[in-house]
């Protein structure tokens, strides 16, 4: 194989290869690299000026993608120019985005491999420690970011997700046209969705919004009206059934520690089946459900109000829709559960937000689809640290539509 030969393959555009050598044992290949002779521009690393003169020339050597079986190491030749604003600085190469020692394409293949997998998987993959191929996929994310457009927000969601003990909430905001996450703060109070209005939104874009698919939660609706009052406050299926399951449970741990001995057998364990849909039951698990039913009536009224509450939103026509409210709210009467009667006083005094839902069309389930989407990458990646890294992640996933899961599990 000529020099020309392993320049056609290696194809960096603008190098040519000059020297080569391969280690069969240790299975790697070695290629020197330098710029082609047209090749004379050089370009300030700090701030893009020009130049065709250059003051040092040294050698870097960066890992590449694999030849065959080969590891591939390419050792460029780069020069450094004296620029009157940076002062000697190294050129700027388009394979080499940065100090780390690997070529551009290389870390693309990590960071597309990062998409679908863990970063522990993806290092052992390539050979890397896991903290490298972290890093790398930070800066093929941020690359990615860099370079393209961000769509107008006009309807934005706000949602919360519980991170734990340690760090508790993370406040997420979302597009709900692009169905993507576009920025995550601590904690869910006031302060928070503030700090959203005043450092990523301008005066203008502020003014555009039309709407927002947020939960009754009294800190971010005082956040909203401060600084977008004409947008729409929308309270959405997703968080409005979050609040109709946390009554269930309520009703279910209270009737937990009424009843003693067998009763309490009974209801031991069946959380996860009243926070289920119906139709989403087997037929076995119908059947527990039913047991348990015929035991305690209370639970199951408190079960049958979760699941009609669900149809408030096939409604299209407000009259409808708050008639059909009026006579669940009129179901609650006589039945003594306390948690149903404080969730319908909650939804008389969020009405104008519930009947928005009719009034303006947004698109549905992507603040629960952003939600899932988030907790998936939690569960996968242990734990972010950085937050930052976590939102691009997220923010590809939405882009790509790898893997959107949470989509079945609507309550
Ligand atoms: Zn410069």
């Amino acid at each position: 194989m000529r020099e020309n030969d392993w320049t056609k393959v290696l194809g960096w555009p603008g190098y040519r290869v000059y020297q080569h050598e391969i280690d069969e044992k240790t299975k790697t290949l070695k290629l020197w690299v330098r710029r082609k002779r047209g090749n004379r521009k050089l370009v300030c690393s700090g701030c893009g000026r020009k130049f065709s003169e250059a003051c040092d020339i040294y050698q870097r050597e960066v890992r590449d993608l694999p030849w065959s079986e080969f590891r591939a190491t390419v050792v460029v030749e780069l020069y450094r120019v004296r620029c009157p604003d940076c002062g000697i600085k190294t050129e700027k190469v388009a394979q080499l985005p940065s100090k780390a020692p690997f070529s551009k394409r290389f870390e693309e293949a990590v960071g597309l491999a990062c998409e679908s997998a863990a970063a522990r998987r993806v290092a052992r993959q390539f050979g890397l420690a896991a903290s490298t191929v972290r890093a790398i996929d930070l800066r093929y994310l941020q690359r990615w970011a860099a370079g393209r457009r961000k769509p107008a927000l006009r309807q934005m969601g706000v949602d919360e997700i519980y991170l734990g003990k340690k760090q508790k909430f993370l406040t997420v905001v979302s597009n709900l046209q692009t169905g993507e996450p576009l920025w995550f703060g601590r904690e869910r109070k006031q302060e928070t969705l503030d700090e959203f209005f005043q450092n990523e939104l301008s005066t203008f874009q502020r003014g555009a919004l039309q709407a927002a698919c947020v939960d009754m939660h009294e800190p971010y609706r005082l956040s909203l009206q401060r600084w977008a009052p004409q947008c729409r406050l929308i309270y959405d299926k997703f968080h409005v059934m979050q609040h109709a399951n946390e009554a269930v449970s309520e009703v279910r741990r209270a009737e937990f520690f009424r009843k003693g001995g067998a009763a309490r057998e009974l209801i031991k364990g069946k959380h996860w089946l009243l926070l289920t849909r119906w139709v989403h039951l087997n037929t076995n698990k119908k059947r527990q459900l039913n047991k348990l039913f015929a035991l305690n009536r209370r639970v199951m009224k408190a079960y049958l109000l979760k699941e009609s509450l669900d149809r408030l939103w096939s409604y299209t026509y407000e009259a409808a829709m708050l008639r059909y409210l009026q006579s669940w709210i009129d179901q609650l009467r006589w039945q003594r559960l306390k948690p149903m009667e404080k969730l319908g006083r909650m939804l008389l005094n969020h009405l104008e937000g519930l009947l928005n839902y009719c009034r303006i069309k947004v698109p549905l389930g992507v603040v629960e689809a952003i939600n899932g989407n988030i907790k998936a990458l939690l569960r996968r990646g242990r734990g972010y640290r950085d937050l930052d890294y976590l939102l691009l992640k997220a923010q590809r996933l939405a882009a790509t539509k790898t893997d959107f899961v949470a989509f079945q599990k609507a309550a």
